[in-house]
């Protein structure tokens, strides 16, 4: 390529096996063309059958990896995954409006709110879901929920089209300027359907479902995809749209590796 290109700040954990986390986001990033910044945020002991246990980076160390790349290099859009401590969500949230990330700026800041692994191993602890809350989702720009994740942000149990538009008002109530709910693990509708809204507008997103049980990373590689089209300028419904065609082409590409759950593929 001739020239610079755009950049995008992932702010997340790293995944040992290579599937999930920072390492989904970083290839993501550049699948799509913008140059990947890192703030690393906790380092996880995982393969493909689960999480054995993280240790978080001191919440100093996080928001100086941040303001280091954002005085320097500029951040056109930043994403956050594993947060791990409410320590660290509340210490991100304040550098972020220091560097004019997020809705207090121009900086498009999406969420993806991780609570737990497709293990159901825990990657938050319990007492940082209000920090997510509450310091995180006003910044937003966009959070991208799964269902897991948006019964215990709002206490919603989604099971069909009408408590998916429950659960996107209960979000928006909380203070992003969109919400995605993804529906990928309604496993009883033969589509996945996602509904972005922003209060106004509800728009289904619709695509087919693939049969693999290996879709490690993918909620990581969605919302990297989504997070490097808002670097490249596209307005919040175009990003998503790219963004659901990417992961369409990772999980319908995802592969076997380990005894357990493979990656979606990052190969194309
Ligand atoms: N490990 C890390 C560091 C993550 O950020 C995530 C998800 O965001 C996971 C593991 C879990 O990924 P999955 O639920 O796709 O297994």
């Amino acid at each position: 390529m001739t020239g610079t290109p755009r950049t995008a700040l992932t702010i997340a954990g790293s995944d040992s096996g290579g599937g999930a986390g920072i390492q989904a986001d970083l290839r993501t990033f550049f699948a799509c063309g913008v140059h990947g910044l890192v703030a690393v945020t906790a380092v996880t002991v995982q393969n493909s059958l689960g999480v054995q246990g993280f240790t978080e980076i001191p919440a100093d160390v996080v928001t100086a990896q941040i303001k280091a790349v954002a005085g320097d290099m500029g951040v056109d859009a930043a994403k956050t995954g594993m947060l791990a401590t409410a320590e660290i969500i509340d210490a991100v949230a304040k550098t972020l409006d220091e560097v004019h990330i997020g809705r207090s700026g121009e900086t498009p800041f999406v969420v993806d709110p991780v609570a737990a692994s497709m293990h159901g191993d825990a990657l938050l602890r319990e007492e940082a879901l209000e920090a997510i809350r509450t310091q995180l989702f006003p910044r937003a720009t966009l959070v991208t929920p799964n269902l897991d994740e948006v019964r215990l942000l709002t206490g919603v149990e989604v099971t069909d089209r009408d408590s998916q538009r429950r659960a996107a008002d209960a979000l928006l109530a909380l203070g992003p300027q969109y919400v995605l709910v993804k529906g990928g693990h309604l496993y009883d509708d033969p589509d996945c359907v996602d509904l972005l809204s922003d209060g106004f507008q509800y728009i289904e997103l619709r695509g087919p479902r693939y049969e693999t049980k290996n879709t490690h990373g993918g909620g990581d590689t969605l919302a990297s995809a989504i997070t490097a089209s808002l670097a490249q300028d596209l307005g919040v419904p175009d990003a998503v749209a790219e963004g659901k065609r990417f992961i369409e082409r990772s999980v319908a590409d995802a592969y076997e590796l380990g005894a357990g759950v493979g990656p979606v593929s990052p190969f194309w």
